[in-house]
Order: structure tokens, then C-alpha cells, then sequence
């Protein structure tokens, strides 16, 4: 099983990241974390693409992790030779966005039906709705949700990826909480977003402190991971973007409460899950 993370940003529109997306590379084909800005494009960058997607999970429906949601529809039904319905998973909430998204598109897939003869069918999706459990299950793939703490929004998920004995959990936007614990106990690899408490509060600004109570520090995460046995964490979704030079202190605050291999994610970095 292999991660690539495809967008390691923020809701902060950055030249080197894009927004949080996760794919993740299984035997049974390429499962996809959310869909952040620009993840069609490092999709492309990793050699795969719309029409490739197993499935699509999402973890929560803030703006910055779904802003593509409309490019995946789109992209995947106008390179398609059949109907190929995408197949969707997220916190209650999602079978409405979905719908709504499709809605938005109406009149590109107007013009669209009506210039292309051979183009018959209109983008199709098969949308279910999870709280927690085994929600997801082919060949030596299961995917199992469990709800995370990203109050007041709600309501949010992680999901952990089996395949065979290898896992990998990605956490989503989240403080440490039974959860995510649960789905983390024993896995090979956590890939986490996270901010800097420390430079947040040094910038001071409101709107910016204010994404400190739902979201875990580099410290918070290091610690999910210490208590679980995790292999290897992986630092995604960095709030503020690591001014260049700055990213072994982001490394050093996770290594201080957690004793495994930890990467600070850039955009398009791929690792195999191992033991
Ligand atoms: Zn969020």
C-alpha cells in the first residue's frame, strides 16, 4: 500500500501546496482523502486521475477539503466511455453536497449532453452517508470510519485503510479523541493534519487563533500517534505553510512525545506503508 499526499495546504492558498487530499494506493485500486484545491492536477502529477477513483472518502465538509468536489464529477463523467458512477463516503451531510454539487453543475452538463452525440448519460454518483464501523470492504481492503472532534463542526470522521497487513489512518481535521484513537491503535502510519500553536499565537490575529481549539498542535498529534504504536506520522495540512529552512522544527516538536519516524508532508510525497 502506498501514500501520496496530494495537496499538504490549508484553506491559505499557497504556490507549493495544494488543498488536503490523500490518496491512497491499495490492491483493489486508488482511494481518495478528500478533495482540497488542486487535487485533479497532483492527481495527474501521481499518475492517476478522476476516472480512477475506487472510491472518494471524505473526512469532514469544510470548504478547503471538498473545494474540488465539482472538478472530480465533472472530470471523471466527460472521460468516461460509460457511465461510471463515483462512489462516496462522508459524515452525515454528504449525500446533500454531493447532490447539491451536481445541481451546480447543471448547466455545463446541459451543454455538454447536447454537443457531444456520444456522451448519453449525465454524471452519476453513489453517495453513503457513515458514523462509524466497517464501511468499505473488497478483496484484502476495509476501510473502517470512526467519528473525530472538530467541534463545532459535526459531524466529522477518520477513516483506516486495511490492506492485508499493512494500515494506514488518516485522521482528518481533528483534537485527539477516543475516535481517532480507536482507529489508530496499532496502525503502521498516521497521516495527520496539524498547526503550529506556538506561531499562531506569536501572529495574534483572531480569525487565526480561533482554528486552535478544533485542530491538533504538532505536539497533540505526536502524542495520538505515541499511544497508539504508531509506525510512522506523517505532518499534513500545516498551518502556517514552513517558511523555507523552518521544517525541522515542526520534526523536533513531534520528536519530543513520540519516538517513531515522522515526515513533514510537501506535495506529491509518496511512501510505502510498512511495518
Ligand atoms: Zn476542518
Amino acid at each position: 500500500m502506498q501514500v501520496i499526499i496530494l495537496g499538504s495546504g490549508s484553506p491559505l492558498p499557497d504556490p507549493g501546496r495544494a488543498g488536503p487530499s490523500t490518496l491512497v494506493r491499495t490492491t483493489v485500486g486508488d482511494l481518495l482523502f478528500d478533495c482540497g484545491r488542486g487535487v485533479l492536477m497532483r492527481t495527474a502529477a501521481a499518475g492517476s486521475s478522476a476516472g480512477a477513483f475506487r472510491a472518494l472518502f471524505l473526512t469532514h465538509l469544510h470548504s478547503d477539503h471538498i473545494t474540488d468536489l465539482n472538478d472530480i464529477l465533472t472530470s471523471r463523467w466527460i472521460t468516461s466511455f460509460a457511465p461510471s458512477p463515483l462512489t462516496v463516503f462522508g459524515p452525515g451531510g454528504t449525500a446533500a453536497l454531493v447532490q447539491a454539487t451536481e445541481a451546480m453543475l447543471e448547466p455545463d452538463i446541459g451543454y455538454r449532453l447536447a454537443h457531444h452525440d456520444d456522451l448519453q448519460w449525465r454524471p452519476s454518483s453513489n453517495v453513503t452517508d457513515v458514523e462509524s464501523g466497517v464501511i468499505f470492504e473488497d478483496g484484502e481492503v476495509r476501510v473502517t470510519a470512526a467519528p473525530t472532534d472538530h467541534a463545532p463542526v459535526r459531524p466529522t470522521v477518520g477513516y483506516r485503510i486495511d490492506d492485508g497487513e499493512r494500515s494506514v489512518v488518516i485522521a482528518g481535521d481533528t483534537v485527539p479523541c477516543a475516535g481517532l484513537d480507536e482507529l489508530c491503535a496499532g496502525a503502521d502510519m498516521l497521516v495527520h493534519t496539524v498547526v503550529r500553536r506556538d506561531l499562531i499565537e506569536m501572529v495574534g490575529l483572531a480569525r487565526l487563533i480561533d482554528v486552535l481549539d478544533y485542530h491538533s498542535s504538532v505536539p497533540d498529534a505526536a502524542q495520538t500517534a505515541a499511544r497508539a504504536g504508531i509506525g510512522t506520522l506523517v505532518l499534513t495540512h500545516l498551518v502556517p505553510a514552513p517558511a523555507p529552512g523552518t521544517e525541522q522544527e515542526w520534526i523536533d516538536q513531534a520528536a519530543t512525545h513520540f519516538s517513531g519516524d515522522i515526515v513533514l508532508a510537501v506535495d506529491l510525497l509518496t511512501l510505502e506503508v510498512t511495518a
